[in-house]
């Protein structure tokens, strides 16, 4: 980030406004909207900026901006159209080391305006570092029409009660509950309405009784899909930012992980082809461990929990233990592979099913019962097949499938570092030899691979 985000609390503080045509009025509106008091210095001053500067508190100087007029304040705006002067504002500005904004002119500016959505005390600003203010507009327009008009009612009620909350409940995780469920649910939906006499109540209500503020963990079993963001459920994001404790491992990509509540702990508990069995009932036991703190856990696990993810395995012990849980099915690395590298996974024409396969290999060899694999029609997905990638396509050849049969390999699917490789069962594995490939890698086999040279072109490109 170029930019600190930050609000300024400018209230009944006197702020400089240089210029005084159209551009300079908006500025004062929206200096004003804050509170500020504003002090115009231009030789033309546009009368409605006039007016409104003088109701509010302010003043106006019909004169050319001097550098000593920079004086004691803390925040300075040009907004004339003669660069000259823009340029010597900036300068006096810089040298008091305050605040100063150039309109347009990031190069001359120490903070930049955002553009924002008002819904009084909530502020959303959205800002794109002074690159691409048109975009950062149109993303506004976007959020308005999402937030609706009462949401500053909302957060007024919240403001109400915050010490009455704080009283009741000593610990910040329980207060942050309380808000979670009380912002979440009727009384939110009451405010919403319009009816915030009746919210009033019911918060009271439940401040009273401490009903809504349960001290029971539970645990989110999640699927993050298989690289980008973009490929989440609403439910993953949103338990995602309710969730205490994050608990993730090598297969969830950056920029999904980004996505959970900045302030969850993060437990990383990667695993590595060799070290599985010990870690995995060690992982289990710390789900287990954190829900009993009363924690809500979010297990995150890349593509879907349920395939080749262990997920079964996780909850068992929760179950047993009688620890509440959900799951949240997840995009697995087969549907988002092959979306994004336009090999349809069955096709009229070219499969009638498709199979997901372990490729793990045990004492070095698959111990996938091969005869099964045979059918022509059938398209195969192997997930871990990277180190088992020509034994696997040997044996298919051994077997009696055509080796004519085109394969391909995805490394890192979904992900901007995407790269596929295409080729057939009998050269696959001498195609990817020499080219660095790392994991995670999945291995499609089957005609339907052969639409890739034809549809990948029409794929969404990969985010994050
Ligand atoms: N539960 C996961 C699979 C876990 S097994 C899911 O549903 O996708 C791990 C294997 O998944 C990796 O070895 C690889 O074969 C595959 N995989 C996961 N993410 C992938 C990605 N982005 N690109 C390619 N393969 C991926």
């Amino acid at each position: 980030m170029d930019y600190l985000p930050l609000f300024y609390d400018v209230r009944n503080r006197p702020c400089l406004l240089v210029g005084g045509g159209e551009v300079a009025l908006r500025k004062a509106q929206s200096l004003i909207r804050s509170q500020a008091i504003v002090h115009v210095i231009a030789p033309e001053i546009d009368s409605a900026l006039e007016q409104l500067v003088r109701e509010k508190g302010g003043k106006v100087e019909y004169r050319f901006f001097e550098p000593e007029d920079i004086g004691d304040y803390r925040l300075v705006v040009a907004a004339t159209d003669d660069e000259a002067v823009n340029k010597s504002v900036s300068s006096a500005a810089h040298a008091k080391g305050c605040l100063i904004n150039v309109v347009d002119n990031p190069e001359l500016s120490n903070f930049i305006t955002p553009a924002v959505i008002d819904r009084d005390p909530l502020i959303v600003a959205i800002s794109s570092g002074g690159q691409a203010p048109v975009l950062a507009r149109q993303l506004r327009a976007r959020i308005e029409s999402l937030v609706p008009a009462s949401y500053g009612q909302l957060a007024q009620l919240g403001g109400r009660f915050r010490e009455r909350v704080k009283q009741v409940f000593s610990s910040p995780q329980l207060r942050r509950r309380f808000w979670e469920n009380a912002l979440q649910g009727v009384p939110a939906e009451l405010a919403l309405a319009g009816n915030i006499e009746a919210a009033e109540r019911l918060l009271q209500e439940q401040l009273d009784s401490g009903e809504s503020v349960s001290t029971q963990g539970e645990v989110y079993l999640v699927g993050a899909g298989p690289g980008d963001p973009d490929l989440l459920t609403f439910r993953a994001l949103r338990l995602m930012q309710q969730a205490d404790v994050v608990l993730y491992d090598r297969l969830v990509s950056q920029g999904v992980l980004d996505l959970a509540r900045k302030d969850a702990e993060r437990i990383y508990v990667g695993k590595r082809r060799s070290d599985h069995a010990l870690q995995q009932t060690a992982i289990n036991q710390l789900l287990v461990d954190l829900a009993k703190q009363g924690k809500r856990v979010l297990r995150l696990k890349g593509g879907d929990p349920f395939i080749f993810g262990r997920g079964g395995e996780e909850i068992e012990q929760l179950a047993e233990e009688g620890i509440p849980f959900q799951v949240v099915p997840g995009i697995t690395a087969a549907s988002g592979c092959a979306s994004y590298a336009g090999i349809p996974l069955t096709h009229r024409d070219h499969a009638q099913s498709v199979r997901f396969i372990t490729g793990h290999l045990k004492n070095g060899q698959s111990n996938v019962h091969f005869p099964e694999l045979l059918d022509p029609a059938q398209t195969l997905v192997f997930y871990m097949g990277l180190v088992g990638l020509p034994d696997i396509c040997q044996r298919l050849i051994d077997h009696g499938r055509d080796p004519h049969t085109p394969a391909a390999l995805i490394e890192k699917g979904t992900t901007r570092e995407q790269r596929v490789f295409v080729a057939t069962i009998s050269d696959l594995a001498e195609k990817i030899a020499g080219q660095d490939v790392h994991g995670p890698t999945l291995l499609i086999i089957g005609d339907v691979v052969s639409l890739h040279s034809k549809l990948h072109w029409f794929h969404p490109r990969p985010v994050g």
